[in-house]
């Protein structure tokens, strides 16, 4: 600005005596030096991590799950690396998934089911899947108010769903978080999961134990949609039975009895049961936990609990190629521009999908010849 002496209208002649003078220059409204970033606590070692996670430190767990769920690669090394040493301290727990629809009473059962479990020593870890969840909307919040006792129990180790993202993904982050808390010393694990879709696959291949929590008299007791689900149950328990619904609740239970007849012998060679309880008015707990004690008693007798473990290992193994694999492929750059290309010749009927298919898999592998 040059002569705002004379600019400003308050130098006018009328306001003799008066003199305005261009204003100083404002410093920035935003400290410069703020907008560095606050000094991170530096990351810590893997092997640092290890020590702490072995001494059941939460703090250095917390911190190794968070770099677990990390996309970072750099993060994603050091994960690994806590991984690989935690490995042979993991395997000594109960793994117990547990399902439901949305107000089946998840989050109220898994309260009373933890204390109950806690009453008799040890710790426990509540996981969860949960591909939808977005840490961002509350769930870390959510989770600990969903679980009011039990989050402030001591011996409870209480981690939302990786944040979303492919179910695959958000699976195997879960899968590497319970290998994380055993080797903390968490000897019981439940996995939670929404029940309405394909998570039920995912944590069926990391537990011991599948729970479904069910309603009475939702209609749906019996139909397709819940077979796949109702199949893969080592019990259903039946929530609610309290006050009126006691009786709807035990009918309930007679027809998915009956209906579980009609299933083939599971390879376990266990008997799903069927149950009734309460979880908000704790009726029934302890009976769905001697449900839980017989069937690890059976399978640990019979076998089948080391080799179902072993099975989970050898898909969890499959699991990975695959998605690295996958990985690999897609984000290949010239995989990436072929198949857009193509897309839209195969769309316009100009291409076959299996020529298509094979023209950028022949390019792909050929790439991988020339490296
Ligand atoms: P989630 O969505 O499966 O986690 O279900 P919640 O635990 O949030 O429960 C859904 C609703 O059902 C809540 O309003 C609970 O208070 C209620 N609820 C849960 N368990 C019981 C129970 O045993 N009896 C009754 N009457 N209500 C329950």
């Amino acid at each position: 600005m040059h002569d705002t002496h004379h600019i400003h209208p308050e130098n006018d002649a009328q306001y003799a005596g008066l003199v305005v003078n261009s204003g100083v220059a404002q410093p920035p409204s935003v400290n410069p030096y703020a907008s560095r970033r606050p000094k991170r606590k530096p990351l810590p070692s893997a092997g640092e991590l290890v020590e702490g996670i072995l001494r059941g430190d939460v703090t250095m767990l917390s911190r190794a799950v968070t770099l677990v769920e990390s996309l970072s690669p750099t993060h994603q090394a050091v994960a690994q690396e806590v991984i690989e040493k935690c490995l042979p301290y993991s395997g000594r727990s109960r793994r117990i998934g547990i399902t439901g629809v949305p107000g089946a009473g998840k989050s109220t059962s898994i309260d009373v089911f933890g204390l109950h479990v806690l009453k008799r020593g040890g710790k426990l870890a509540v996981l969860a899947i949960d591909p939808s969840s977005e840490r961002t909307k509350g769930s870390i919040l959510g989770d600990k108010t969903r679980m009011e006792k039990l989050s402030q129990h001591p011996g409870a180790f209480i981690r939302p769903s990786p944040s979303a993202g492919s179910l695959g993904g958000v699976a195997r982050k879960t899968r590497e978080t319970i290998v994380l808390c055993e080797a903390a010393g968490y000897d019981n694990i439940f996995v939670e999961t929404v029940g309405v879709g394909q998570s039920e696959t995912a944590v069926h291949s990391m537990v011991d134990f599948f729970l479904l929590i069910q309603l009475a008299g939702t209609g749906d007791e019996l139909q397709g949609i819940k077979r796949g689900i109702m199949e893969m149950a080592d019990g259903i328990v039946i929530n609610k039975a309290d006050g009126d619904n006691v009786g709807p609740a035990q009918l309930a239970q007679a027809q998915f009895r009956s209906a579980l007849h009609l299933f083939p012998p599971t390879a376990s060679g266990w008997k799903p049961e069927v149950l009734t309880y309460s979880g908000y008015f704790e009726l029934g707990i302890p009976e769905v936990w001697d449900m839980i004690d017989r069937y690890f008693a059976f399978t640990e007798a019979n076998g089948y609990f080391t080799h179902k473990r072993r099975e989970q290992a050898r898909w969890w193994m499959r699991e990975s190629i695959d998605e690295a694999l996958r990985g690999n492929f897609y984000n290949n750059p010239e995989v990436e521009r072929m198949l857009a290309g193509l897309e839209t010749e195969v769309l316009a009927d100009r291409r076959s999908s299996f020529t298509a298919a094979r023209d950028v898999l022949d390019y792909y592998f050929s790439s991988l010849r020339e490296k």
